[in-house]
């Protein structure tokens, strides 16, 4: 056999490896993914064609003006009690093109830019039905909106998305639980305390070859994640899970050890986009990552920064 053939053989070999690896995936090669994070719970992750956000909070306003902000963050104050302001400027500077938003619970942190994205954008959410009666607060029309409340599993023409039912971080020391729910449509504009948390949620997101499993909290129901295999798990870090029962351990063997691994809700959210997070990164993300290490030695963790993008193969 000469050496042409030979070649000729060995490139038909790869092209047969490489359908039959397609095959066995059920689904066309996946496309890389870019993922880029906001701050907070908030992503866009987008295959170069089609892009969601996800608890996109961009405003990261001057909360309270105690610990967590910085004399050096010239901006006003805001309390809880004052009515939420987007920074439309900023916002208009970073949010473009969106084909779809999801939202894992109403709070502030989570939704309160929600309603001048999608209006400006026209993007279609799916959230809880707080979160959508919110959103209708503020003249979002029901076309738009998608209210679920966790076990759907919704086939689009791009993606498809199945909706868990989660809980909300254990805050307060475990002393936390707020059962209130908008179903009636309040009265906007919203103060920062009015976005309530309204239920919380998770999804598993299924595009371009890909299954993205997103948290908006540091908690999880595992009973809902059984048999789920995301090869993107974006983990709720934080300190609240410290006071759960082996919270890494469940979470990663609950989504079969996934690929990929990013922590989110990890940073200081009261502080501008340009200021160091380095105390959150130390505190919170490095030892979760070394814990990550021996629970799941294969598991790549990584770790975002604001406004980087991490393309995953
Ligand atoms: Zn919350």
């Amino acid at each position: 056999m000469n050496h042409w053939i030979k070649t000729l053989n060995a490139v038909k070999g790869v092209m047969l490896l490489t359908a039959l690896l397609t095959g066995l995936g059920g689904m066309a090669q996946a496309e890389p993914l870019e993922l880029t994070y906001l701050g907070t719970a908030g992503w866009k992750i987008t295959d170069g064609d089609f892009t969601v956000l996800v608890d996109p909070y961009i405003s990261r306003v001057k909360l309270d003006g105690g610990p967590g902000t910085s004399p050096e963050d010239t901006r006003p104050v805001v309390s809880r009690s004052d009515y939420f302001v987007s920074d439309t400027l900023l916002i208009d500077s970073l949010v473009t093109e969106v084909d779809f938003i999801f939202v894992h619970h109403a709070h502030f942190d989570h939704l309160a830019d929600v309603p001048y994205i999608a209006r400006k954008t026209g993007a279609p959410v799916i959230g809880t039905e707080t979160a959508c009666n919110i959103l209708r607060a503020y003249g979002i029309p029901d076309e738009q909106l998608y209210p679920v409340r966790g076990g759907e599993d919704y086939q689009f023409e791009q993606f498809s998305v199945r909706v868990i039912p989660s809980i909300h971080s254990a805050l307060n020391n475990k002393h936390y639980l707020d059962s209130r729910t908008y179903t009636e449509v309040p009265e906007a504009p919203l103060r920062v305390s009015e976005f309530i948390e309204g239920g919380s949620l998770m999804f598993l997101v299924r595009f371009s070859g890909h299954e993205v499993l997103t948290m908006g909290s540091m908690n999880f129901v595992e009973r809902e994640l059984e048999g789920l295999r995301p090869d993107i798990l974006l983990a709720g870090v934080n300190q609240s899970q410290l006071g759960l029962y082996n919270y890494n351990e469940r979470l990663l063997k609950v989504t079969n050890y996934p690929r990929v691994v990013i922590p989110t809700h990890w940073d200081n959210f009261r502080l501008p986009y340009r200021f160091s997070q380095q105390d959150a990164v130390t505190l919170k993300l490095l030892p979760f990552k070394e814990d990550v290490a021996r629970i799941s030695p294969q598991t790549q963790v990584i770790i975002p920064t604001h406004l980087g993008t991490i393309s995953v193969e």
